[in-house]
């Protein structure tokens, strides 16, 4: 089974196995502890020390870029006052993270697979050097 980028991409959106699509990147009952591998399929998830900062980087990206810095230019062009600028600031470092651990880890899948995905083992069976 071929597995496409389109694929790939609603898997990533769904916060889903980009091999498989199932719902195992993260271990049941948990919301933060990340599956070392697919319990379905049996893709590599955590690939060893490091594996975090993909993660890591977008959620730090979608937090400052998508919520810290519009706050603090409103703050600039005087839409804001300094207590809720910070109030906001502040309430944005603490959830922002904790909102979108899961999906960064399903998005940083998805772009890492999107870029490379002949590397998902449901695309290497079947590749003609495979078959030598
Ligand atoms: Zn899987």
């Amino acid at each position: 089974m071929k597995v496409t980028r389109a694929q790939i991409l609603a898997n990533g959106f769904a916060c889903r196995c980009p091999n498989c699509g199932q719902r195992t990147l993260f271990r049941t009952g948990s919301l933060f502890s990340v599956n070392p591998t697919c319990p379905t399929c049996g893709l590599r998830i955590e690939k060893g020390e490091g594996t975090f900062l993909g993660p890591f980087v977008i959620n730090y990206g979608v937090t400052a870029f998508g919520v810290i810095i519009p706050v603090i230019v409103l703050y600039a062009l005087g839409k804001l006052g300094a207590a809720a600028t910070l109030s906001l600031c502040f309430a944005a470092a603490l959830l922002g993270p904790l909102l979108l651990y899961r999906l960064s880890w399903g998005w940083w899948l998805m772009l890492y697979y999107f870029f490379l995905p002949d590397n998902l083992p449901a695309n290497l069976e079947g590749r003609p050097e495979d078959d030598e």
